[in-house]
C-alpha cells in the first residue's frame, strides 16, 4: 500500500479536515508513489488520517481527496463528488438570473485543484493540481454525463500548475469548439466570455453578485470604474440608470471587449468613457484635476500571491483608497477590493482605514461584500475565502 507517514505532531491540520499535507510535514513516503497517485496518510504512530493525492514536486506534497477510510477513491466518488457541487449551486445560484456561475470551486468542494466554470452551454474547467490532473479524464466523463453542454474547454494554463510540474494545456477538451466570444446572462445583463484567452476561465464570475448589489446604487450617478476589464461593472451600473461611467484599464482588448458589452445590452457609448491608462496615475491626475465622482469602483488584480508579497500588496490597495477617496462627492461610494486570498479581511478593513486617513477624509464601512455563493468558503479551509470588498461612505 502507497502511503506517506507524517511527523511527530503533524496530524493536528488534518484532524481539524484541513486538507493539505506540506513537504515538511512527511517523515516518510512508502511505495513510491507517482505523481497524483492516491496514498494513504498516516500519523506519526500509524494511524489512518486521509486518502490523498501525492505530488512530488509540489510544497503541497499531497491534498486530501477524503478523510474516510472505507471511501474507495475510485471513479463513483468522483462522480459523487461533482454531483455534490452541482445540487450545491442549485440550491444557491438561480440559472434563470445567471447562466454563467462556478460549478466547482477546488478544493471548497472536495475537490482539490479541480475548478470547473458554467458559461451557458459550456464548460471551461482547469486541472490544477498532480492529483486532479490523474483523475482529468474520470472527471471529464463526469461532467459530460451529469450537465448537458454543447463542449468542454480547457484553462490549464495558470501559474498553480508549474508549482505542481505541470506542463499547462488548453484548448477544447470534449464535443464542440467554444466560440469567440460565448454568451452569458447575468442579472439581466448581457456578457461575451472570451473563453480561449480571457482572464482566469474567462470571465470574474465571483463579482456577480456584487455587481448586482452595487448596480442597486447607481441610479443618477456619475460611476468611476477602475480596472473594468470587459465592462461588466460598467454595464450593471449603466443598465441601473447610471448617468456617466467613466471605465478604466490597461488593456485595450479588455476596452474593445467592453465596448461590445455596451453593444450587446444596447447601451449608447455616449455615456462611458473609457480610458486606456494606469489606473494609479490617472487616479493621481484626476485628483490633480479636482474630477468628482458618486461612486467609484477598485477592482484590481491580486497584488499577493503569498505572504511574502504583503508589504508591497498592501502599499498598492492603500494607494489606490488615498487617490479615489478624494474623488468622491460627499456622501458618495468608494467600493474597494482584494482578491488576494494572503491579505485577510481585517487586514484590507485596515489598509482602508489607512487610505481614508491619510487622504483626510472620513470613511465609513456600510457594506461588507465578498465573493458569490458559487464559490463557496469550506470552513475546514479558510485559504478558500480570497474575495473582500467594502463599500465605503465617503464624507
Ligand atoms: N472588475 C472586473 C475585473 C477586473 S480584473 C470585472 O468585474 O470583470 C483587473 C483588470 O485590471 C484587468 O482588466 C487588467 O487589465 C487591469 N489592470 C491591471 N493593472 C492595471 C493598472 N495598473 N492600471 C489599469 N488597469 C490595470
Amino acid at each position: 500500500m502507497k502511503s506517506i507517514r507524517l511527523a511527530e505532531g503533524r496530524e493536528a491540520s488534518l484532524l481539524r479536515r484541513h486538507p493539505w499535507i506540506f513537504s515538511g510535514a512527511v517523515a516518510e513516503v512508502q511505495g513510491e508513489p507517482a505523481a497524483g497517485e492516491t496514498v494513504a496518510v498516516r500519523a506519526a504512530d500509524g494511524r489512518f488520517l486521509a486518502w490523498a493525492a501525492y505530488s512530488p514536486r509540489s510544497q503541497i506534497r499531497a491534498r486530501v481527496w477524503t478523510f474516510r477510510e472505507a471511501e474507495a477513491v475510485e471513479p463513483p466518488f468522483f462522480h459523487r463528488r461533482l454531483a455534490a457541487a452541482l445540487a450545491r449551486r442549485r440550491a444557491l445560484v438561480d440559472p434563470e438570473a445567471r447562466t454563467g456561475y462556478r460549478l466547482v470551486f477546488g478544493e471548497a468542494d472536495g475537490l482539490p485543484g479541480v475548478v470547473v466554470d458554467r458559461y451557458g452551454d459550456f464548460l471551461v474547467c482547469q486541472f490544477l493540481s498532480a492529483g486532479a490532473e490523474y483523475w482529468r479524464e474520470v472527471l471529464l466523463e463526469g461532467l459530460l454525463a451529469l450537465v448537458p453542454c454543447r463542449g468542454i474547454h480547457e484553462r490549464s494554463d495558470t501559474a498553480a500548475r508549474g508549482k505542481e510540474g505541470l506542463a499547462p494545456r488548453s484548448g477544447t477538451a470534449r464535443g464542440e469548439a467554444a466560440p469567440e466570444e460565448v454568451e452569458i446572462v447575468e442579472f439581466g445583463c448581457r456578457f461575451g466570455v472570451d473563453v480561449w484567452r480571457g482572464h482566469k476561465t474567462g470571465f470574474y464570475l465571483d463579482q456577480a453578485e456584487n455587481r448586482y448589489r452595487l448596480a442597486a446604487l447607481c441610479a443618477g450617478a456619475r460611476v468611476l470604474n477602475a480596472f473594468s476589464y470587459t465592462g461588466a461593472f460598467t454595464v450593471a451600473a449603466l443598465r441601473a440608470g447610471a448617468e456617466q461611467v467613466v471605465e478604466v484599464d490597461s488593456s485595450a482588448s479588455a476596452l474593445a471587449a467592453s465596448a461590445r458589452n455596451l453593444a450587446r445590452n444596447g447601451l449608447r457609448g455616449e455615456r462611458c468613457q473609457q480610458v486606456r491608462a494606469d489606473v494609479f496615475e490617472l487616479l493621481r491626475r484626476y485628483r490633480a484635476e479636482g474630477k468628482c465622482f458618486d461612486l467609484v469602483i477598485l477592482d484590481p488584480p491580486r497584488f499577493a500571491d503569498g505572504r511574502a508579497q504583503l508589504p508591497r500588496a498592501a502599499r498598492a490597495y492603500k494607494d489606490l483608497v488615498l487617490n479615489a477617496a478624494p474623488l468622491v462627492a460627499p456622501g458618495g461610494l468608494l467600493v474597494n477590493f482584494s482578491c488576494s486570498a494572503a491579505v485577510d479581511p481585517a487586514l484590507f478593513q485596515k489598509i482602508t482605514a489607512d487610505g481614508f486617513l491619510d487622504a483626510d477624509r472620513e470613511g465609513r464601512a456600510v457594506a461588507y461584500l465578498t465573493q458569490g455563493p458559487d464559490h463557496p468558503v469550506a470552513l475546514s479551509f479558510p485559504e478558500s475565502l480570497y474575495l473582500k470588498g467594502l463599500v465605503n461612505r465617503v464624507e
